[in-house]
């Protein structure tokens, strides 16, 4: 099965919405003892697209960091399932 893309859900100022396609993404939230976070324990997803990385070049850098940062209610729905069933969780 081709792995499914993840449309990436950065915003630029003017309201467009990137088409970039979610490369990597990082998760935050309570850690396991085995080192690992389950999706229901993120609290927080960090995401990476193939247009424009982090997009820090967008907006000034620590604004640009808390746009690409969204929490898990935050995403376009079905974005989620699709980062850990796609194997962009690292
Ligand atoms: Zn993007």
């Amino acid at each position: 099965m081709a792995q499914k893309q993840c449309q990436c859900p950065f915003t630029y100022s003017k309201g467009t919405r990137c088409d970039g396609i979610i490369q990597q993404a990082r998760v935050y939230g309570r850690v396991q003892t085995d080192g690992l976070t389950t999706q229901q324990n993120v609290r927080k997803y960090r995401l990476w697209c193939s247009k424009g990385w982090d997009h820090a070049g967008a907006v000034a850098s620590q604004e640009s960091k808390r746009r690409m940062e969204f929490y898990p209610n935050d995403l376009p729905p079905g974005l989620e399932d699709a980062l850990w069933t796609g194997g962009l969780v690292v």
